[in-house]
């Protein structure tokens, strides 16, 4: 935008003209008067204070159209008589784009709808602006002049400010009538698909996670000082992104540091900075420069179809939101210590599972992110919070605000945002039917878990925070098959002790009681980072420097923790499970520096674990090729599916493009699975599987048929996996599979379904 303020006439007015309106705005706001006359009242200060004969408002009615509901010098009689259709003329053009448009001489548009009912021949020049509300058009703001004038690049920035002002009112029902509102809530309703990523429904509020500052002041006392802010926060934010550059542990991702090296390109982009000043210099305060500022070059951007500039959209989006939230000395709402509705469903575009538990658990229902897939560390925090979570959620963030009431629904993968009564009489109904199976479940919960021929099957639960133990007793499950130690470390801000570590083992063990705990030993690297730990910059982290590679590089932090966990475990019986073993010597090692704590603790007097067992993930392909040898080592493997399936596959599992890809349940996977159940067998070493995979009642049950006889999962799927068990026959299912596996290639899905229906087996 070049503006030459200096050579522009309108310049002068252009000033006092949006000081002067949102002075308007605000006194029609106080005075008393219902919905109309407030919207007539506000057509006509525009009017007046933008020097243009007509300004009109025109609201999108449901099919789309565009009706009259306000104007100064159109024929009053027009006014909600006057619908343009969906697209038509220059104004339903500015509704279906979502851009001003802005004509010296409308009537040669060829866009142009001639509607005498209006007397707007005499008009010549004409300036429309969208009524936007988190990226809804609810209506258009009109001016029109009989000159055939040039609105200047302020008439639009005031025009657009103005609407935005208007769109707020709107909204609330204090302008245009609660009909209007009504109307306008239903414009806002809408379903955004995304991709189940923790099971369960959600009614609630949303809370944006970085949430968007709404800015109430827009005139500044002072700009000297509004100039002095604004220039601080950009320095802050440049700053903070140039932190987050050279933090090793977020610049390591590839995809993350180009968007930030973006980023930064913009916070140094003179003419961004520039066109900031300016509005700040037009009187507006630097937080309304930022937004008005963002909305111009926002609505300049989205003319664009290159997928390039789409992308640089985001961006701007995102650093105007970072600005404003500096502006406002703001963080995420997390951090903000923001109060929490009861029913919280967080939005965001992307979170890691640290900053998921720094949220007060008991108010949040429902978690939507716009990345992220079922296998990621925190689509597994949701799992163990019970929260139900959408991810790969497009822009979603850009469609809410905090406060909309939503559905999520994590059997479909929908969002509904602003629901009709209908939509949450629907999803009440839904929600209690789930109860009832919920409470279906809880009746198996006493009952031994063995398939209908016989075979003892143990269901055991994953956890990793001390809100998971009621969920033992709650699911009936026979111990906890994959303790993550790591998401104790993840909610910590500072490396926790050895004397915390051991009290909070010892918690765990007093909660679990008879029952077995398995502790895996920190698995940190991949997507689960630790503030507090340097961590080199790697091009790929998921094949990095992680789990047991950091254990044994670092012996320091590993013995601690197994120091801890031997005095956690005094008396009783401890298992420990090592995450991320590729080759033999690994698990060598790590039970080498076991046993030198456990002789350290024999030396000091120190009482021990009455009996210790030291297990391996399979989690690497490389070790399927290596269990005649890794089986002597260990007293117990562990499946670990979602790396096992990730390397096995090449697809990243936090990558939901192709999360996806490919299914567990291929026979290549399979059979890679049997060798390990083979390999258990034979040397006698138990084995169980604790991937997500264990909590899905089809592939819980080829587990089965492959011959496992223990899995571990999120407390939420005991109830349905021990459904399905009770109606299998293992032994018949055994014996489909293996041949099966022998005869076909490619998933085995559609034929284990055909089984399970053929055979009534319950899966959900
Ligand atoms: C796994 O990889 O399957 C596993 C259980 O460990 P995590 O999901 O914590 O990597
Ligand atoms: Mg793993």
């Amino acid at each position: 935008m070049h503006t030459r303020r200096g050579d522009d006439p309108r310049t002068l007015q252009s000033e006092p003209a949006l000081r002067a309106i949102m002075r308007r705005l605000r006194e029609i706001m106080a005075e008393p008067g219902d919905g109309q006359s407030r919207l007539d009242k506000i057509v006509r200060q525009i009017s007046g204070l933008m020097v243009a004969e007509v300004c009109s408002i025109y609201l999108k009615r449901q099919d789309g159209s565009l009706e009259l509901f306000a104007t100064e010098g159109l024929n009053k009689e027009a006014v909600h008589s006057l619908r343009m259709m969906r697209g038509e003329g220059l104004v339903g053009r500015c509704a279906e784009m979502a851009v001003p448009v802005n004509e010296p001489d409308a009537k040669l548009h060829p866009a142009f709808s001639y509607r005498p009912e209006t007397g707007e021949e005499i008009y010549h020049s004409l300036l429309a602006v969208p009524i936007l509300r988190g990226g809804t058009v609810l209506g258009v703001l009109v001016i029109q002049n009989r000159t055939r004038r040039e609105y200047t690049d302020e008439d639009v920035e005031v025009l657009l400010t103005t609407a935005m002002v208007v769109a707020e009112h709107l909204v609330s029902g204090a302008v245009a009538g609660a009909g209007a509102a009504a109307e306008i809530s239903r414009a806002l309703t809408g379903v955004v698909r995304g991709e189940p990523i923790s099971d369960g429904i959600a009614l609630g509020h949303v809370v944006l996670h970085e949430p968007r500052v709404v800015v109430t002041k827009l005139l500044a006392e002072d700009a000297a000082a509004e100039l002095d802010r604004l220039e601080a926060a950009m320095q802050r934010l440049r700053a903070s992104l140039d932190e987050m550059l050279s933090a090793d542990s977020l610049a390591q991702a590839g995809d993350h540091r180009d968007v930030l090296e973006a980023y930064r390109m913009f916070a140094h982009d003179r003419g961004w900075v520039r066109r900031m000043e300016a509005a700040v210099r037009e009187g507006l305060t630097a937080d309304a420069a930022v937004e008005r500022v963002h909305n111009a070059t926002r609505t300049r951007m989205l003319r664009q179809n290159d997928p390039y500039w789409r992308e640089r959209l985001r961006d701007l989006d995102d650093l105007s939101a970072r600005l404003l939230r500096i502006l406002a000395g703001r963080t995420t709402a997390a951090r903000e210590g923001l109060v929490l509705p009861i029913d919280t469903i967080l939005v965001a575009r992307t979170m890691g599972p640290a900053e998921l538990l720094d949220y007060d658990r008991s108010r949040l229902r429902g978690l939507v992110i716009e990345e992220g897939s079922g296998q990621s560390h925190v689509a597994i925090v949701a799992k163990a919070l019970g929260l139900a979570a959408v991810g790969q959620a497009k822009a979603i963030v850009e469609r809410v605000s905090t406060g909309d009431p939503a559905i999520v629904d994590a059997e479909t993968g929908d969002i509904h945002l602003r629901p009709s009564a209908e939509v949450v009489a629907a999803y009440s109904d839904k929600v209690r039917f789930r109860a009832r199976r919920q409470r279906r479940y809880r009746a198996l919960r006493d009952l031994p878990t063995v398939t209908k021929d016989g075979a003892r099957i143990a269901l055991q639960i994953n956890a990793g925070l001390l809100v998971d133990i009621p969920h033992l007793a709650e699911s009936g499950a026979e111990g906890i098959g994959l303790f993550r130690t790591e998401l104790q470390f993840m909610i910590s801000s500072t490396f926790p002790r050895r004397d915390r570590q051991t009290e909070t083992y010892r918690q765990i063990l007093d909660g679990a009681g008879a029952k077995p705990v398995v502790f895996r030993s920190l698995d940190i690297g991949g997507d689960k980072v630790l503030p507090y730990i340097r961590h080199p910059k790697e091009e790929n982290p998921a094949l990095g420097w992680r789990a047991i590679r950091m254990s044994l590089d670092r012996p320091g932090l590993f013995r601690t923790q197994v120091q801890a966990l031997l005095r956690a475990a005094a008396g009783r019986e401890l298992s420990i499970m090592i995450p991320m073993v590729s080759v033999v010597p690994e698990i060598e090692a790590a039970k080498a520096l076991i046993g030198r704590e456990v002789e350290q603790l024999q030396k000091r007097g120190v009482p021990r674990p009455s009996k210790l067992r030291i297990g391996a993930m399979i989690e690497v392909p490389s070790l399927l090729y290596e269990l005649d040898s890794l089986m002597p080592h260990v007293d117990f493997v562990s499946v670990g599916s979602n790396d096992l399936m990730q390397f096995l596959f090449a697809a990243d599992r936090a990558n939901g493009r192709v999360a996806h890809r490919y299914d567990p349940l291929s026979v290549c996977a399979l059979r890679a699975l049997k060798l390990v159940v083979q390999a258990g067998l034979k040397h006698g070493v138990p084995v169980t599987l604790c991937g997500e995979m264990a909590g899905r009642t089809i592939e819980a049950m080829a587990l089965i048929g492959l011959g496992f006889r223990t899995i571990s999962m999120s407390p939420a799927s005991i109830g349905p996996a021990k459904s399905m068990i009770l109606s299998l026959d293992a032994g018949r299912l055994a014996a489909v599979l293996e041949e099966l596996l022998r005869t076909k290639s490619g998933s085995l899905r559609p034929h284990l379904q055909e089984f399970a229906r053929a055979e009534g087996v319950e899966l959900s």
